[in-house]
């Protein structure tokens, strides 16, 4: 039977790196579940500077490799594995990794969400150097310059009119020629100077993967099966996020898309059971918000452990 952890931290974003930093620094020994994309998100991004406490801006790789040394500094036992299963309903809880298995009075899940890909080899190549799945990172990159939006969705709108701001020329490219945004949205990217919509398309690459730039791209039309080549300097693509819950399904509560639901705090249905960052909350996404939720999520591991046992 292996030792019983306090607390076992799945995820190696910014929440689940913070979750650690608190709980190591509160004596609670934390054991990390890098996962399958240790960093997170970040790793895929270039430079960051909406991350306090940089006022030249922090590579995205650059910064989780910080968070991980800085967790370490404090004790915390990493694991470059990805969880495969656990079992929350037994208690002390149980998390496996193939046939090892480990077990801990409370667990902190900080898996995180994906950013949909649209699926062509080009989008994951230039990834962090003129494509994007983070307006808000990284819209004022483009100042003066062309960029494409996909999707049709609420996010697309948001991100488009957002990088209005600092490019010259935004097309949002949807696979329909009507979309799912709310009216508002779609109202405020219609009324937009800088917006045009190209419908019923697709992107098939993005160009230029030998210069390791975004250049432009070639279009697809739905229907017509033209292709198309136009210039831009940056694609952003806002299709949806995917949280990590897989592992977790049938054993904790999550809504529609599969995103955790929070009881109070950062306190799941079960108890003992904490999660933080983009694996509850679709709604801000940020690094930073991510890291005040796994500061939140190991307070309140401390004061629930502090509570059981007295
Ligand atoms: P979403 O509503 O699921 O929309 C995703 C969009 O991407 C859809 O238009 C979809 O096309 C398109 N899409 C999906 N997969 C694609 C693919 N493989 N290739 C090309 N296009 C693809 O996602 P979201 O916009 O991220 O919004 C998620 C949730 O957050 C929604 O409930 C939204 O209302 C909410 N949200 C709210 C706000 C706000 O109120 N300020 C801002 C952002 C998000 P189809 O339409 O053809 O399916």
């Amino acid at each position: 039977m292996p030792d019983t952890r306090k607390v076992i931290i799945i995820g190696t974003g910014p929440a689940g790196y913070t979750a650690a930093l608190y709980s190591a620094r509160a004596n609670l020994k934390p054991l990390v579940f890098a996962g399958p994309e240790p960093g997170g998100q970040l790793t895929l991004t270039t430079l960051v500077e909406n991350y306090p406490g940089f006022s030249e801006g922090i590579m995205g790789p650059e910064l989780m490799n910080q968070m991980q040394m800085q967790v370490e500094k404090f004790g915390t036992e990493i694991i470059h594995d990805a969880v495969t299963r656990v079992n929350f309903k037994t208690h002390p809880f149980e998390i496996f990794v193939g046939e090892q298995k480990y077990v801990s009075e409370t667990v902190i899940i900080s898996t995180g969400a994906s950013a949909k890909l649209i699926g062509i080899e080009s989008e994951r190549q230039l990834l962090g150097h003129g494509v994007s799945t983070c307006a808000t990172c990284d819209g004022a990159f483009f100042r003066n310059q062309e960029v494409i939006v996909v999707g049709g969705g609420d996010t697309a709108m948001e991100d488009a009119t957002f990088i209005t701001k600092f490019a010259s020329k935004v097309n949002i490219v949807h696979r329909r020629d009507t979309l799912r945004a709310s009216k508002i949205m779609q109202e405020r990217a219609f009324k937009n100077q800088k917006i045009s919509f190209i419908w019923n398309s697709t992107i098939d690459k993005i160009h230029d993967v030998d210069k390791n730039t975004v250049t432009g791209v070639t279009l697809r039309h739905l229907k017509t099966d033209q292709r198309t080549d136009m210039n831009c300097q940056g694609v952003f693509v806002a299709i949806g996020h995917q949280p990590n819950t897989e592992i977790f399904k049938g054993q904790i509560d999550v809504d529609e898309v599969g995103y955790i639901k929070l009881r109070h705090r950062a306190f799941t249905n079960i108890d003992g059971v904490f999660a933080a960052g983009d694996v509850v909350d679709h709604y801000y996404r940020q690094a930073v918000t991510a890291a005040g939720m796994g500061c939140m999520a190991a307070i309140d591991v401390e004061r629930y452990l502090e509570a059981e046992h007295g």
